[in-house]
């Protein structure tokens, strides 16, 4: 059996930046609460709980004037300012890139626009987002979505970093038939599309993919499905451990893509799991 690792893979630059700092955080400070899940991933959250990361959901859920950490997906300009008034210790592990989407969407709105974000309305990078992209702003994560009166007036238009390149274009195409005016910032990250086009690449090379990530992580789920729409078999995994022996036998070629929020060990401890199917003992 052979393995190959899709390239480039894993932690992204955003994430991996703000893992960095919240590890050079919780040596200075020994106890520090990250506002939201810092990685959407379970296992690294584990690790990281264990050196001192407490989760909370809100402001209101740290003690004053202890230190807390933004994640790389940032928060809304209201969110700061509750967690200021909290506590001045901020460690801020805002991507560089969702600051750039954050800074657009503000932008957009001074020049009179009327917004629209293409993403997940859940998810916590664009409800950040949202808070800079003022009252009336909309949320689109397909071409169904679109408001049925987007058309009208000054329409803007920025994107979660972690869209598909085409999902936006069909937006862009829906609106441009009838929209007054139109003006688009494709703010989806280098990152993600280097690893979803890492697995386009892969895919016709190898007999089964396996993606492993968080469940939670929209960007590890996007590698899914553009796996699966290429037609191969694709099993997605958390651990090396949710491996299933059956999916492996048989398969002679095994490719592995990994969300922007896997860690490096758990991308180590599946290759090495793999590596040990090849023995006479095989996965027992
Ligand atoms: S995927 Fe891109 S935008 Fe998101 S954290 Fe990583 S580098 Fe930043």
């Amino acid at each position: 059996m052979k393995v190959t690792v899709a390239r480039p893979t894993g932690l992204c630059f955003g994430v991996r930046r703000a893992i960095s700092e919240l590890e050079n955080a919780l040596k200075k400070y020994g106890k520090i609460f990250g506002l939201g899940s810092p990685i959407h991933n379970p296992q690294e959250i584990e690790r990281l709980e264990k050196l001192g990361l407490v989760v909370v959901d809100n402001p209101g859920e740290i003690p004053p004037d202890h230190p807390a950490f933004i994640r790389a997906h940032g928060i809304s300009p209201k969110m700061r300012e509750s967690l200021l008034n909290r506590t001045s210790l901020i460690v801020d592990g805002t991507c560089p890139f969702v600051r750039n989407v954050q800074e657009k969407a503000a932008l957009l709105r001074q020049e009179g626009y009327r917004l629209i974000v293409v993403g997940n309305a859940a998810h916590p990078e664009v409800q950040g987002i949202l808070g800079y992209a003022g009252e009336g702003a909309k949320v689109a994560g397909n071409v169904s979505e679109v408001p049925t009166d987007a058309g009208k007036g000054r329409i803007g238009l920025v994107c979660q970093t972690t869209q598909k390149e085409a999902v936006l274009q069909e937006i862009v195409a829906a609106l441009l038939s009838h929209a007054d005016e139109l003006r688009v910032f494709n703010t989806i990250c280098g990152a993600t599309l280097e690893r979803q086009q890492a697995v386009m690449e892969l895919a016709p090379r190898v007999d089964g993919m396996i993606v492993i990530g968080g469940k939670n992580s929209a960007n590890t789920g996007k590698l899914v499905e553009i796996s699966m729409e290429s037609g191969i078999p694709t099993l997605w995994i958390e651990h090396s451990e949710n491996l299933e022996r059956g999916w492996v036998r048989g398969k002679e070629n095994i490719g592995i893509a990994a969300g922007a929020s896997t860690p490096d060990w758990l991308i180590q401890e599946l290759i090495s799991t793999l590596e040990s199917a090849r023995s006479p003992r095989g996965m027992d």
